[in-house]
């Protein structure tokens, strides 16, 4: 699939540098430190040496959608959990049989969308003796084809994840409608946001929402003037993806 593709190392560090800036920029709009987002560059379908490039720029975060090429990179550039000098975001949708490559491969998880995947995950990570950090995925567009709770459904699932003792619930994450112009999706981070702010956590000592995982190439700095914390970047890091 990727294994003739050339990475050009220069035009990688370049374009760290110039996402970075266009983030330090929307930071500086919306009065904001540039300490509080962290980029993750996400390397789905490119191979293992633009990760190795892009870590050579300074990038400490990266993401994949996939478990299978999650775990074949995590296997060549270890995460911070096994001692190694990323840290690997599983930002895609999980399917319940495939927790336990999350468990032994991600730092992060994003795409926390069920009980029974909360509860297949809660299992591995006991089994593996770790706590895994959570994102919950919240669909914010309304679209059908979106993975994510219903807004109206987040903070009961919150709520339903008290039990859950090896999982810690970081933030909420959600991907915003395709938009010609990013203005348009404003509202959907917004919902996200608000979604945050508003869940009293009371006494569910698995959870502290903390972080917004939300922006991509085309909405990031939007995403960034409306209070996001981790924006997953791909095309303005790496370059276009083949059609799958
Ligand atoms: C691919 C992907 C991204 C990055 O998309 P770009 O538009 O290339 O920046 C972000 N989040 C998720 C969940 C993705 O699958």
């Amino acid at each position: 699939m990727y294994d003739d593709t050339v990475v050009d190392e220069r035009a990688i560090a370049a374009a760290v540098a110039a996402v970075r800036a266009r983030i330090e920029r929307a930071c500086r709009r919306a009065g904001r430190s540039p300490d509080e987002v962290t980029l993750i560059g996400v390397t789905k379908t490119f191979p293992v040496e633009a990760v190795a490039a892009a870590r050579a720029a300074g990038l400490e975060d990266f993401g994949e959608n996939k478990v299978q090429e999650l775990v074949e990179k995590a296997g060549r550039i270890p995460g911070a959990l096994h001692g190694g000098p990323v840290r690997w975001h599983m930002i895609g949708h999980l399917q319940r049989n495939k927790a336990r490559d999350v468990v032994r491969h991600a730092d992060v998880f994003h795409a926390l969308d069920s009980r029974r995947l909360a509860e297949a995950l809660e299992r591995r990570a006991a089994d593996a003796g770790r706590v895994l950090p959570c994102f919950v995925q919240v669909n914010v567009s309304g679209e059908p084809s979106k993975f994510g709770l219903d807004p109206g459904a987040v903070h009961p699932f919150l709520d339903a994840l008290a039990a859950c003792e090896h999982l810690h619930v970081v933030g909420l994450m959600t991907l915003a409608a395709p938009a010609d112009d990013p203005e348009d999706v404003r509202p959907q981070f917004r919902l996200l946001r608000r979604l945050l702010e508003t869940y009293d956590a009371r006494d569910n000592p698995q959870v502290d929402l903390r972080y917004l995982s939300m922006g991509m190439t085309g909405d990031f700095e939007v995403a960034v003037e409306e209070g996001a914390t981790h924006v997953r970047i791909g095309t303005a890091l790496f370059g276009a993806r083949e059609a799958p």
